[in-house]
């Protein structure tokens, strides 16, 4: 593993929204400044505000030395310090306005798996959304189907996801899927005190159960 250390990563979609249809023929970053530039013009960009929403909380700025081969700038990281912060105001909504939020959210995706593809921990040989025997459920961009694929979707990122924010950023309809993998993130740790990617050696919990399990989570709502 090489290690590089990471302040966060610009948000292009923020910025070109902003630009409207210009066109950008040069970027850099002087200290807290993006500078992007055209033609004829020149704007700035407040590098900490412009960045990726999970990049504005990430305590992980280089990768950890989970392995004896990594080079670089990898650190030693424990534990990270837990803020949720970002997802009070989700968390604050009743479950039907959780459900009008989600249903909100979800209802453009167009299933074109971007945010598969560029997940770094789906790395199945045979996704179940491409398996024909069974077919796990419908190929429709009705919402139903839409929501089966991000549910199931959730539940196998739930230990894995390392928060990287790739799956957003590709998304060509802007979908945030943040706040999933953000609740996900908090889920796992609260119940698990497990975070995904700082510890090659322990197995994440959904890998991992003993038989006398008490499983009274089944039962609880979050
Ligand atoms: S990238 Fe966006 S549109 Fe494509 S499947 Fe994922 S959420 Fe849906
Ligand atoms: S944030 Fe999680 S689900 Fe999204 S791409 Fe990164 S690891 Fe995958
Ligand atoms: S969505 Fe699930 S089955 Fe598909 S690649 Fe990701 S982890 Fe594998």
């Amino acid at each position: 593993m090489i290690g590089f250390n990471c302040n966060g990563i610009i948000n292009r979609s923020r910025i070109d929204l902003e630009i409207g249809e210009k066109e950008i023929l040069e970027v850099s970053v002087s200290g807290n400044d993006i500078i992007v530039k055209g033609r004829d013009w020149e704007k700035k960009f407040p590098y900490d505000q412009y960045i990726n929403e999970l990049c504005k909380v990430c305590q992980v700025k280089a990768p950890p030395s989970t392995t004896k081969t990594c080079v670089g700038e990898c650190h030693e990281v424990d534990s990270v310090y837990d803020d949720f912060s970002d997802i009070e105001d989700y968390e604050s909504k009743t479950t039907e306005e959780k459900w009008a939020y989600i249903k909100d959210a979800l209802e453009p995706c167009t299933r074109c798996y971007a945010c598969r593809e560029a997940c770094p921990m789906c790395y199945c040989n045979l996704c179940f959304v491409d398996q024909n025997l069974p077919v796990w459920f419908g190929k429709t961009t009705q919402f139903p189907d839409i929501l089966v694929y991000h549910l199931i979707r959730a539940f196998h990122m739930a230990g894995r996801c390392v928060a990287c924010g790739a799956c957003s950023s590709v998304c060509p309809v802007g979908i945030d899927l943040n706040m999933i993998t953000r609740k996900l993130e908090k889920i796992v740790k609260v119940r698990y005190d497990f975070t995904a990617g700082l510890d090659a050696e322990t197995l994440p919990p959904m890998m991992n159960f003993k038989m006398e399990d008490t499983e009274e989570f089944m039962l609880e709502e979050d």
